[in-house]
């Protein structure tokens, strides 16, 4: 295939996953999107292989089976996972890409002849500048991904590890890899590639230890921005353009993305890579040891008290997804709406487990998306509004971001849920949320606590109306 021919095809499946990064901004383009991406893929892996057609029949096989394999497994995981388990297998994904892009510097650096970057021994000075910065973001993102996927699949505590002088250990670390790697560029050493490639995968342990439960949705968008660099980090050894491009597009777009979650967070980027916040006490909530009275509710007392307002905004979370309630919940609004009561759902831009979690749960129960209201669009609503229905959320509705200093999540903008005229809260027990904190709303006056999993405290509801 000609290089004209080649650069045509990569450009259009570059403008492809542009296309795809489009349709991804919106629930309503969103289907469209990944048919762009798909397409884009299918025409880079096909012009990749057209590109560098291997003579030998065993090499097809090799490729053909590695295609078929990779393929069948992504296939049965991707049907197989829950949608509550979804963050933790994108964190599994992203240390992948890590241990791809680490692999291919390896290969690099011991068969330069086949990568067209010089000979062993005399491998040109840029492509190991290249091959350096690619295994150390790569080896970065190989252990802080598998990090995330332990915390978030709740294998490992989310609360901060937080080792004494580890700034200082971090920078030490750092150095020392800069260091080596200009020692590695002038001598081709495989031991110090080794070293480095060792160092990378340590820190990559330390950078996301110290970063506790409220932050992890910086750390999901941020590995998922390294995953995107590394990628690209590849595309230069192998010197293909097509992956270039697309490590950077995933890069910028994680980039911006985790500036997006800062900004819903209200923290900068620099604390929270500097750790240390979101995860002190666990446990049930109205922690100082004496019990507070609450007052419980029931379905029946929810359906009367809902059918009879004028207003009630849902407050999705966490739970919703894990009780899989999104098709009950709107079965629930559908009946409110017939009996007159006007009905909108409140997002907040870290409610669920990932950047649109409740969005895309939202969207496959075909709640209308004009229902639909982010956290600065609705947040002045709850005033007017009868009810609250807070269904599996706890940490995004939580006062004490705005009221207590010294709260892991104070600055956090939340969903002023308390300034309805009844707030309800389904969920299981009076249990803290992801980031392990007390929610005081539990023991409000106007508060009604609903316990039971979401999706069937739903269906009660709706037989109840
Ligand atoms: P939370 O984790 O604060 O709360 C979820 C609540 O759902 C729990 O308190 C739990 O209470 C309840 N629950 C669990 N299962 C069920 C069930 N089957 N039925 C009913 N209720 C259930 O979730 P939020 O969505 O409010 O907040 C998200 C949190 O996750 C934030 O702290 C955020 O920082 C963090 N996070 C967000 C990410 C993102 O990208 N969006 C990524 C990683 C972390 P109980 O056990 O009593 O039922």
């Amino acid at each position: 295939m000609s290089a004209d021919v080649t650069a045509l095809l990569y450009l259009v499946s570059a403008v492809l996953f542009v296309l795809a990064l489009r349709g991804l901004s919106s629930p309503v383009t969103s289907r469209q999107g990944n048919f762009f991406g798909m397409a884009g893929m299918t025409i880079a892996v096909l012009t990749t292989l057209a590109l560098a057609a291997p003579s030998s029949a065993t090499a097809w096989i090799l490729i053909i089976a590695g295609i078929g394999i990779g393929g069948a497994i992504g296939a049965t995981i991707a049907r197989r996972i829950p949608m509550t388990a979804m963050p933790q297998l994108v964190a599994g994904f992203h240390s992948l890409v890590g241990l791809a892009a680490v692999m291919v510097a390896a290969a690099a650096l011991y068969a330069p002849a086949a990568f067209g970057i010089g000979a062993p021994g005399a491998i040109h000075g840029a492509s190991l500048v290249e091959m350096s910065i690619g295994v150390v973001i790569g080896a970065i993102t190989f252990t802080g991904s598998i990090i995330a996927f332990l915390k978030l699949d709740g294998r490992m505590s989310g609360k901060p590890i937080m080792l004494p002088a580890r700034h200082l250990i971090n920078i030490a670390i750092a150095a020392l890899i800069v260091i080596l790697v200009i020692a590695f560029v002038t001598s081709e050493s495989h031991g110090l590639f080794w070293t480095i490639t060792l160092l990378s995968l340590l820190i990559g342990v330390l950078i996301i230890i110290p970063i506790g439960g409220a932050d992890m949705p910086v750390v999901i968008s941020m590995l998922n921005s390294y995953s995107g660099w590394a990628a690209a980090g590849i595309g230069f050894t192998l010197g293909n353009t097509a992956l270039i491009i697309t490590g950077a597009l995933v890069g910028a777009s994680g980039a911006i993305l985790s500036y997006i979650m800062c900004k819903g967070m209200n923290r900068s980027f620099i604390s929270v890579i500097l750790g240390g916040f979101g995860g002190e006490t666990a446990g049930p909530a109205g922690g100082d040891g004496e019990q507070k009275p609450v007052k419980l509710g029931s379905a029946e007392d929810a359906a009367f008290l809902m059918k009879n307002s004028g207003k009630v905004i849902i407050v999705p979370g966490y739970g919703m997804a894990v009780a899989q309630a999104q098709h009950a919940l709107r079965e629930m609004a559908d009946v409110l709406k017939e009996n007159g009561v006007e009905v909108k759902y409140a997002i907040h831009p870290v409610a669920g487990r990932m950047p649109g979690h409740m969005n895309v749960l939202l969207a496959e129960a075909n709640v209308p998306y004009d229902e639909v209201f982010e956290l600065e669009d609705i947040n002045s609503e709850f005033a007017q509004s009868d009810v609250a229905f807070v269904i599996g959320a706890n940490d995004v509705t939580n006062p004490a971001a705005e009221d207590d200093p010294s709260s892991p999540i104070y600055g956090m903008p939340v969903l002023q849920v308390w300034k309805a005229g009844t707030v309800m809260f389904v969920k299981r027990s009076l249990a803290s949320g992801y980031a392990g904190i007390d929610n005081p709303l539990f023991y409000n006056d106007n508060t009604m606590m609903l316990l039971g999993d979401a999706k069937k405290m739903a269906e009660e509801i709706v037989k109840g109306m």
